[in-house]
């Protein structure tokens, strides 16, 4: 289902998806605004929803604009570029695994470098990490807090409190490199083309 608004200064355009839940709520999306709304819900209802929010849908929707528009202006890189990252990949993670891994007394199995557009790391049941050659673009503090996370996954395989407990116990600036890290990502991704 589809909707739009009118309003005085101008036209905001969004997707309406109604659903089963019981308030009305806002989300944006690559560049797209998304009203969720309760079966029940009137028009009025949505339209005095997005009066009041209008500021906050207003900055947001530039903002995740404004990254789709940088994201498709960088260059993706070549087959050689990706293979020289992915040897700087091989050459630097590892250590920066075991210097953590021996803070915080877990033995990692296989460690295997990727090429994803996805996610940053991940850890796997078996005790193997894996993390994404892009991250050698990135500032080493936001590596190292990609290596932490994936580590602490050997003792907590869970986002629970005692997860980041563990987490912040050996790297305490973790979450100003998770959100920085967050922020980068389409644009980082995209470089895989
Ligand atoms: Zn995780």
């Amino acid at each position: 289902m589809n909707g739009q608004e009118n309003e005085g200064t101008g036209t905001l355009r969004y997707r309406l998806v109604r659903s089963g839940r019981r308030t009305l709520g806002l989300e944006i999306r690559e560049g797209e605004l998304i009203v969720r709304a309760p079966y029940r819900a009137t028009r009025q209802e949505i339209d005095r929803m997005l009066r009041e929010k209008r500021s906050w849908i207003d900055s947001h929707l530039a903002k995740s604009r404004q990254k789709i528009r940088e994201a498709a202006a960088i260059r993706p890189l070549n087959r050689e570029e990706l293979y020289a990252l992915g040897q700087k990949a091989v050459e630097y993670i590892p250590g920066r695994v075991r210097y953590y891994a021996g803070l915080l007394g877990v033995q990692p199995r296989k460690i295997t470098i990727r090429n994803q557009r996805t996610r940053w790391g991940s850890c796997s049941s078996q005790g193997n990490l894996n993390f994404n050659v892009l991250l050698m673009l990135t500032p080493p503090e936001a590596i190292d807090s990609v290596v932490v996370h994936e580590l602490c996954h050997l003792k907590e395989m869970n986002h629970s409190e005692r997860f980041y407990r563990e987490v912040l116990s050996v790297f305490p600036d973790y979450y100003r490199w998770h959100d920085w890290l967050k922020e980068h990502q389409t644009e980082l991704m995209a470089r895989l083309g």
